[in-house]
């Protein structure tokens, strides 16, 4: 190696992330504290693929979104031409394998899928090329209590992470019929206020008036703020069912706030549209978007079936947790293995396994380039690793049989060592460990309210 020329380092793709060891407590206690909700709530897991043929997006979110219109990792398939597309977000996909695996075939289907996503946008806080959603669909379900399931469902998420500056907005957007009727009046309203249209909402005028309203452009707000609301065009079915939802609601303490100008970006969507926002993390303060879409299912060829999502954004939501100051135990491990000398790293592989057979989380130090293998290293990685146990084999103790094993985390004056025959170390550990009123073994991650 030496001899050869040094290499070049190569970097990762812009705006996609590794995450570190050092994140992933939070990470696995995020994923785990959501799978659980879902579970309690009798949501099903689905796993589709990360590309999808490019007509799913193309055709599940509309032609005239961010999403399709400059956000896709599109290209051609060089073996066969086929057009193929990095999924942006899951609904499409989800659909698209509920259809073809006739899922509903027995009745509507709860379901909610978790991964990477991918949409080539400019990369700033919150907002990344490659993150991650976790989401959930109700496919087949007519009611309002099903779009108020959902939001309680996020509700209760929240409430177990400990994130209380998280609030609801919801909206109705009504039918194809509703948005039309409002459509023409919105554009009539645009068009004599065209002076004051940016670039976006000029080009959006005619193909997607509806969007204009979700302009984040501050010179436009008071104008936008003047035009037709959506709302005060509902008529009784989409008003009773956006009624219904809200009854749910307040008869379950779940406050919201109606905001008439909010729309989603998919075109899929029709009756509930809603989105958990916080304050807390600057311009990119949604950190959840979900709503009806009852006419995707027909869309992509199937037969009417009415439907519910949501979608959560990762990042966002671990960003918060983060900022709420709440500490996260750093990994941990329950015993940590240190041995001198041949003899006494063959005992070592053994007494680890036997350890493990006992249920407990066990390092054993192994060689590694460059740091020495003495007493004093090994301790110390011992130390490093958070092992609440470190078991010591030198020359003594192979020669007497029984292990060193010291308690890392005593306090000071405590006698906090003790010599075990190996063949009983695993139950000395577990009587330890497990009796210890303080440590709870099933879980060696700790969220500190
Ligand atoms: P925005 O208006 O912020 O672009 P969006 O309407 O495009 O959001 P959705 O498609 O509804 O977002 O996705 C649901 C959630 O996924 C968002 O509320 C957000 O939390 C998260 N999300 C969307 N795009 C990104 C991104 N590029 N990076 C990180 N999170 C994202
Ligand atoms: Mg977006």
């Amino acid at each position: 190696m030496s001899e050869n020329k040094k290499s070049e380092k190569i970097a990762g793709v812009k705006g996609m992330n590794d995450i570190l060891p050092a994140d992933a407590p939070l990470w696995e206690l995020f994923e785990n504290t959501v799978q659980t909700v879902l579970k309690s709530y009798g949501y099903q897991q689905i796993r589709t693929p990360i590309v999808e043929p490019t007509a799913v997006f193309a055709r599940g979110l509309g032609q005239v979104t961010d999403i399709v219109e400059k956000e896709m990792y599109s290209f051609t398939d060089s073996m066969n031409g086929d057009q193929l597309t990095l999924r942006p977000e899951s609904t499409a996909g989800v659909v698209r394998a509920v259809l073809e695996h006739n899922l509903t075939y027995d009745g509507p289907k709860r379901l909610w899928y978790a991964g990477p996503m991918f949409r080539h946008e400019r990369p700033q806080r919150g907002r990344y090329r490659q993150f991650h959603q976790i989401g959930a669909e109700a496919i087949g379900f007519t009611g309002p209590d099903i779009d108020a399931e959902l939001i309680m469902l996020c509700q209760r998420l929240w409430d177990d992470l400990g994130l209380d500056n998280i609030r609801l907005e919801l909206n109705s957007i009504g039918n194809a019929d509703e948005r039309s009727r409002h459509r023409a009046d919105l554009v009539a309203y645009f068009e004599q206020h065209k002076e004051l249209l940016d670039g976006d909402a000029q080009r959006r005028l005619h193909s997607n008036p509806l969007r204009i309203l979700d302009t984040k452009n501050p010179a436009m707000q008071e104008m936008v703020n003047g035009a037709p609301k959506l709302l005060d065009y509902l008529e009784d079915e989409s008003l009773g069912h956006f009624e219904g939802v809200q009854k749910i609601l307040r008869h379950n303490n779940i406050p919201f706030t109606i905001n008439p100008r909010l729309v989603r970006g998919m075109d899929y969507y029709n009756r509930t549209v809603f989105e958990w926002v916080t304050d807390q993390l600057g311009s990119q303060g949604t950190v959840c978007g979900g709503g009806r879409y009852d006419p995707l299912v027909e869309m992509f060829g199937g037969k009417p079936t009415p439907a519910c999502g949501f979608a959560m954004g990762v990042e966002r939501l671990l960003e918060l947790m983060k900022a709420s100051g709440e500490q996260f135990a750093p990994n941990q491990c329950d015993v940590y293995l240190v041995h001198q000398g041949d003899a006494a790293q063959m005992q070592a592989s053994v007494i680890a396994e036997r350890l493990r057979d006992a249920g407990l989380d066990v390092v054993l130090h192994c060689a590694s380039a460059g740091s020495g293998g003495g007493w004093k290293s090994q301790m110390k990685k011992a130390d490093a690793s958070g092992a609440a146990y470190a078991v010591i084999l030198g020359e003594d103790e192979m020669a007497s049989g029984a292990a060193t094993v010291k308690a890392m985390r005593s306090l000071e004056g405590e006698n906090n060592q003790a010599a075990v025959v190996f063949a009983e170390i695993p139950d000395y550990l577990v009587d330890q460990i497990v009796g210890n009123d303080d440590h709870d073994h099933s879980e060696h991650i700790h969220y500190h309210h």
